[in-house]
């Protein structure tokens, strides 16, 4: 790394929601260690991992916080999303009701995070496109109608996984700007 290259820490940590088993930690260890896990494990309260990614010559430093197994509705405390400027919000698309779940996991979010936050709509699993229960187009068009944006992503063979989370750091970095 050229040391050149200006570093900035986004002050406000991003943060995964969704419901359980969408592969939110999975998305996590993949962006900040490129490792996958084939069994679930749920830890106790908030793990957050971090992770630099370089743009605009700068390096941006961002701190991604994970639900850890608290995905019941009112069960995340209103501290794991303050302040946050940035969130994923994951389903499963072979699973229809975490998509319809979206809804509500959308209000607790814009309820506790900056009314400015880049929120990414994101479809997880996607190469598991056999079991598809939601479709592309369908989930694009909630996205586009709640001002998010979209991506299918695979922890599981990386497909646009650092795109997702690039989004959003870039997104939350240029409004600082
Ligand atoms: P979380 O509860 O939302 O944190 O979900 P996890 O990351 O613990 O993942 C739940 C299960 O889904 C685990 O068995 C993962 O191996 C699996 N999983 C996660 N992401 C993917 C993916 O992209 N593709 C496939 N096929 N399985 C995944
Ligand atoms: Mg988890």
């Amino acid at each position: 790394v050229p040391s050149c290259l200006e570093q900035v820490k986004l002050p406000y940590p991003v943060v995964l929601a969704g419901d359980s088993g969408v592969g939110k930690s999975n998305l996590l260890s993949r962006f900040t260690k490129n490792e996958f896990h084939l069994s679930s494990r749920s830890t106790i309260g908030v793990e957050f991992a971090c992770k630099s990614i370089e743009f605009d010559s700068r390096i941006i430093k961002a701190q991604i916080w994970d639900t850890a197994g608290q995905e019941r509705f009112g069960a995340i405390t209103t501290a794991y999303y303050r302040g946050a400027v940035g969130a994923l919000l994951v389903y499963d698309i072979t699973r229809l009701s975490s998509f319809e779940h979206v809804t509500r996991w959308l209000t607790e979010i814009r309820n506790h995070t900056q009314p400015n936050a880049i929120i990414m709509l994101v479809g997880n699993k996607s190469d598991m496109h056999e079991l598809r229960a939601v479709s592309v187009h369908e989930a694009r068009a909630f996205a586009e109608d709640n001002d998010m944006s979209f991506v299918e992503t695979s922890a599981m063979d990386s497909s646009n996984v650092d795109a997702a989370f690039q989004v959003v750091l870039k997104g939350i970095y240029q409004e600082m700007a």
